[in-house]
């Protein structure tokens, strides 16, 4: 008898699950709206032009090793990176009082920021919005803070809680983490505006919380690196201290590269490099130091002129893609007579739209249609194309009527 006979078996993760299910029916007409990853208008994975010709370029680097980098990463990668998220020229820059340390995609980077604030930070509790990212409460958790929610989302509107959200930051005890959705919020796709952006800045610097940006989507929301950088950006620029951490996962399509940083910005520089020094003995025992592929990818694309140039044009083109691909839907749900408001679905920002679909319509669309998506009605808008959009059409309609 085994010595593990005891382990109960685990459910599947509720996202990655989706594709499980997928994978295993045999439907021709089976579409997954599930996973969060671009796929062309021939529904085919996409790795970037500037991606192919980033490596081409390293492979032919004959200087280049397979040493260990750091245990921050790639040095090179660290400071573009903080460069894309504040502006080129922002004082958080020019001022030393940012440490940026390469990571495990955006996943790794809210988990080495949440253990280190866990170890330094006298304030345990972050509150997250709600509805979040599936992985954001089980991360935090696992780095030993606790987790609070905050009101994010009012499904009557299909749109932001805004005086929800204020309310429960502004009754937050001081010094609280926050964590704050960059741009695209997901699931829901729905982001504060400018002006929004702006009050939520003054109340947070008030009550001295702390603000911790996950920007997994800087790009890909508006197709403009800078646009999907001003929320981040606004804090940044009011002196306070902020931790942000970023992913290569979406906007350069490197997913299974986990290439992705965190950045904690500081009131002085001598403060910034002792987190530094701190930052690394979280990082060493728990995997030494990070992988060069990814981060060199990024660094050549983001130092070389006409391959940024190049990147911003393909980045363009995928966010583009998601918006037509918004159109297309909302359009045919119009001429199928569909009930329901569904102008949300253009309204909507980024990867995925906040269906307003119950678990009851989801499992009958599964069932009835062979279409995968998550039981909160979250429909990846960057795996549709103009062929799959009339069968979604048809069962969101179904399964409505
Ligand atoms: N945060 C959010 C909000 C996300 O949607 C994702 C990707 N699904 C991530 C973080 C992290 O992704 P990765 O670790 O692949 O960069």
């Amino acid at each position: 008898n085994s010595i593990f006979a005891h382990v109960v078996r685990a459910p599947e993760d509720p996202i990655l699950g989706v594709t499980v299910a997928y994978n295993k029916d045999p439907s021709p007409v089976k579409l997954n709206c599930g996973v969060g990853a671009y796929r062309t208008e021939d529904g085919k994975p996409l790795v970037l032009n500037v991606v192919r010709r980033a490596e081409q370029k390293l492979v032919n680097d004959m200087s280049r090793n397979k040493e260990y980098l750091p245990i921050v990463g790639l040095a090179d990668f660290n400071k573009s990176s903080a460069k894309l998220i504040f502006g080129a020229d922002s004082p958080v820059i020019q001022e030393n009082r940012v440490t940026t340390v390469q990571c495990l995609s955006g996943t790794g980077s809210l988990r080495v920021g949440g253990e280190f604030l866990a170890k330094h930070y006298h304030q345990r509790t972050i509150y997250l919005p709600q509805p979040t990212w599936g992985n954001h409460p089980k991360v935090f958790t696992m780095a030993g803070l606790s987790i609070k929610p905050y009101r994010y989302y009012l499904p009557a509107t299909r749109g932001l809680d805004f005086q929800g959200l204020l309310e429960d930051l502004g009754s937050a005890p001081s010094g609280a983490i926050v964590l704050l959705h960059a741009c695209a919020h997901n699931p829901t796709g729905v982001d504060p505006s400018p002006q929004q952006w702006e009050q939520i800045r003054q109340l947070i610097r008030s009550k001295s919380l702390l603000p911790f940006f996950d920007s997994a989507y800087q790009g890909f929301a508006s197709g403009s690196l800078d646009e999907d950088a001003q929320a981040v950006r606004m804090f940044a620029a009011d002196g306070g201290e902020l931790f942000v951490g970023q992913s290569y996962a979406k906007n350069m399509g490197l997913y299974a590269e986990r290439v992705g940083a965190l950045s904690i910005v500081c009131k002085t520089a001598d403060v910034a490099s002792k987190v530094e020094s701190q930052l690394k003995l979280v990082i060493r025992p728990m995997y030494s130091s990070p992988p060069i592929h990814g981060a060199s990818i990024v660094a050549t694309i983001l130092n070389d002129r006409d391959l940024y140039n190049d990147w911003t044009i393909e980045l363009k083109g995928m966010a583009d893609r998601i918006i037509r691909m918004r159109q297309q839907l909302f359009d045919a749900l119009r001429a199928r007579g569909t009930p329901g408001d569904w102008s949300h679905i253009i309204k909507q920002i980024g990867m995925f739209t906040f269906t307003g679909l119950n678990p009851e319509q989801v499992s009958f669309m599964t069932k009835e249609y062979h279409i995968y998506l998550t039981s909160d009605g979250r429909i990846s808008m960057a795996g549709l194309n103009s062929k799959t959009v009339p069968h979604l059409a048809d069962a969101i309609h179904a399964a409505v009527t």
